[in-house]
């Protein structure tokens, strides 16, 4: 499987966990949203049927007859009631509102029983085929024959006059009992309107979220593939790095194999050859390993795992500025430094200080031309100390100065419109600013090049300070 492939799947394996985990959440969120709307509705809805069955008790409760036909007096209290086996002339237009405390009529219906479940009285608006008998259950919920569902309390009536007779199996002060239902019409039209919602709105949604979690695992793997592949090319980099010294070697070793023995002094440039080549790999070897080591060490640094010694940043300039007169003043090439009179101190890992700047001044000298200038210089800011290495050398061409910090990287000789041949002929591994970059990293330092091609090139390295111990010394080394 290539890696394009296993990537593709890793993402799409990565979207469908993501979307199943969000649709589970988002599914079991919105059902439990839905059954809190419908429970709290149904509850609110109770509790009102409940208060008006207790506003009407406690209104009529001190006027029911105690008498065993209360008929007239039905009539009276509630006028707009139809009496039970009477002809019901009631128009809705003489319901006094006040009387019976509801406000909706159409919504709702009251139906009077008398203690034996006998019904005396109900509203013109009932549902049709309610039965004449008292069912005593508190609640109930039905439907009637046109589909329209109905939800009912019962309750018993007291009376202050009634005086029950004392043979009587029922012998409470009940004088009968309230019914008090409502149509459950526009429940059921508000219930089916939130099922609709959630029908069409929760596959919209997990649409979405299906839709987002491609896209983020495809973020999130964005990453992992560059850094995959830059490992590969970093490999295949390696390899090719390796590979042409050690051809080289070897055609230099198969050569001398050839020689006749008498002739040493040809044998001997050939080991020498040898030798340079072996030297070449030995420091490309130990460049990489290097990396690797600055990769790691890293990770254990972040982990606070090796503590960072003070080094002071003056001597660690003019100590490399002297380093590299000899290889400056060989190449015709003017080598200054400026530090200041006060000592500056950093905390780091001194020698990979001292690699990283000499990494600069190295490239500084060799991208010179000959009669050119290098200057090395430290300045103290507030809370920082800057290292430049300025050069009048080649300069790096704008599309490069990104990408010389890359492993491997050396701009391309046609860059420089035949200004000079490429930079792999002068020698370089092409690992020394990847290095720099890592040290520079690892020290929490920022490494940033400005550069204009013809004119030179100045890196600057940007460091953290401590407090030091001051001493004066001279401002030009
Ligand atoms: P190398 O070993 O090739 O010098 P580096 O990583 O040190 O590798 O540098 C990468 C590339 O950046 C070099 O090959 C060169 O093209 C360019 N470069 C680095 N420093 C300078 C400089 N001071 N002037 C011009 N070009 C430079």
């Amino acid at each position: 499987m290539n890696s394009y492939s296993l990537f593709r799947r890793s993402r799409l394996r990565l979207a469908l966990w993501y979307a199943g985990v969000m649709g589970v959440i988002l599914s079991v969120s919105g059902l439990g949203m839905y059954r809190a709307m419908v429970q709290s509705n149904w509850a609110a809805m109770e509790r009102e049927i409940e208060s008006i069955a207790g506003t009407l008790h406690d209104s009529v409760e001190p006027l029911l007859p105690a008498s065993e036909e209360p008929t007239a007096v039905l009539q009276q209290i509630f006028p707009d009631l139809c009496l039970s086996g009477k002809s019901c002339n009631a128009t809705p237009t003489l319901i006094q509102r006040h009387t019976i405390g509801i406000s909706d009529r159409t919504t709702y219906y009251i139906r009077l029983f008398n203690h034996q479940g006998k019904l005396l009285a109900f509203s013109p608006n009932q549902p049709l085929s309610l039965p004449q008998t008292l069912n005593r259950t508190s609640w109930q919920t039905f439907r009637t024959a046109n589909g329209i569902r109905y939800h009912q309390f019962t309750t018993i009536l007291h009376s202050a006059n009634t005086h029950p007779p004392a043979n009587e199996a029922n012998a409470d002060s009940s004088w009968g009992y309230l019914q008090i239902g409502r149509t459950l019409e526009h429940f059921d039209a508000e219930i089916s309107r939130i099922q609709w919602i959630m029908a069409i709105g929760l596959p919209i949604a997990l649409g979405l979220v299906a839709t987002s979690s491609w896209w983020l695992s495809g973020l999130a793997m964005q990453p992992i593939y560059q850094s995959y592949q830059q490992q590969q090319q970093f490999t295949a980099n390696a390899a090719h790095e390796l590979r042409s010294p050690l051809a080289g070697l070897l055609a230099t070793v198969e050569a001398i194999l050839r020689i006749p023995q008498s002739n040493q002094q040809d044998i001997q440039m050939m080991l020498h050859t040898v030798e340079r080549q072996g030297r070449r790999l030995s420091h490309l070897i130990a460049d990489l390993l290097l990396l690797t080591s600055l990769e790691q060490n890293s990770l254990e640094q972040n982990l606070g795992a090796k503590p960072f010694q003070p080094c002071c940043l003056n001597d660690l300039v003019s100590d490399l500025t002297e380093e590299f007169l000899e290889l400056a003043t060989a190449a015709d090439i003017h080598l200054t430094c400026q530090i200041p009179t006060s000592e500056v101190y950093t905390l780091g890992n001194e020698s990979q200080l001292y690699r990283l700047v000499s990494n600069l001044i190295a490239n500084a000298i060799q991208y010179t031309s000959r009669g050119g200038y290098v200057s090395v210089s430290l300045v103290k800011r507030d809370h920082s100390a800057v290292i430049a290495v300025k050069d009048t050398g080649i300069g790096i061409p704008l599309t490069d100065q990104n990408r010389i910090f890359d492993r491997f990287y050396r701009v391309d000789g046609d860059a420089y419109g035949g200004l000079r041949l490429r930079s792999r002929k002068t020698g370089g591994t092409g690992l020394g600013l990847a290095i720099a970059v890592a040290i520079a990293q690892k020290h929490q330092a920022i490494l940033k090049v400005e550069s204009q091609v013809g004119k030179g090139s100045i890196f600057t390295l940007e460091v953290k300070v401590g407090s030091g111990k001051y001493v004066v010394k001279p401002d030009i080394c």
